[in-house]
């Protein structure tokens, strides 16, 4: 037998124990969660069963069985500029399509307040990624706003739309390094970025390619 094979079979064992060990709603470990990413057909809806099943306990154990939560949220679209070139983007501009390449603390605030008035219970901070390193628009407002750049801005304004408005700052700030996170946590309960894909084939192939920038297949905004 190949090593090839091998590998095939090892792999095709480690799936079917998980698989078990999921329907019998066994906790997982990371290798069986990463080993039924292949699960397709009959065995997804198997685990998709399971997983309902297991929502639905949580929920009726919490005493509020069928419920689902939301809260609601006032988009705040701190600069539309970015760094990256995502083809399928409508949200990104160039500076020349924009007043300003940020909206200014008063904006920020006056956006927060009329979500607040409208019973919102977060502020949805969207931008794109690191503008400064592209724009030289964004990079000249931010020195003059007295910023090093566009996280250090999102941090200064998520303090007054938390301390003044009480709603929650959700941030999308894109790409960020784990200090960088580290520093945005204590003013915002939440941060988001969407991935698109891992697949490096979409930007490394000649077909499908959404994104001019090989580090990011993702959609923040
Ligand atoms: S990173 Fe986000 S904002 Fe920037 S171009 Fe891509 S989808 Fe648009």
């Amino acid at each position: 037998m190949s090593a090839w094979c091998r590998v095939e079979q090892l792999t095709g064992r480690r799936y079917v124990r998980a698989l078990a060990g999921a329907v019998a709603a066994k906790s997982l470990n990371r290798d069986e969660a990463v080993v039924l990413l292949k699960a397709r057909g009959d065995d997804l809806e198997q685990l998709c069963a399971v997983a309902a099943k297991s929502r639905d306990l949580g929920l009726r154990d919490a005493g509020r069985p069928g419920i689902v939560t939301y809260s609601r949220k006032v988009f705040v679209p701190l600069t539309r500029l970015c760094r990256d070139r995502c083809h399928y983007c409508t949200f990104a501009t160039t500076p020349g399509r924009v007043e300003s390449p940020y909206l200014s603390p008063d904006e920020v605030l006056a956006i927060a307040r009329a979500g607040q008035a409208a019973g919102c219970k977060e502020a949805l901070f969207t931008l794109g990624d690191r503008p400064e390193e592209r724009w030289s628009a964004a990079a000249e407002w931010l020195d003059a706003a007295g910023y090093a750049d566009t996280l250090s801005y999102v941090r200064a304004m998520a303090i007054p739309v938390l301390e003044e408005t009480g709603l929650l700052p959700h941030l999308n700030p894109g790409v960020m390094t784990w200090e960088e996170i580290q520093r945005l946590k204590p003013v915002a309960p939440s941060m988001g970025m969407m991935l698109e894909t891992t697949s490096t084939k979409l930007w490394s192939g000649t077909a499908g390619a959404t994104t001019d920038h090989p580090t990011r297949s993702r959609r923040c905004a």
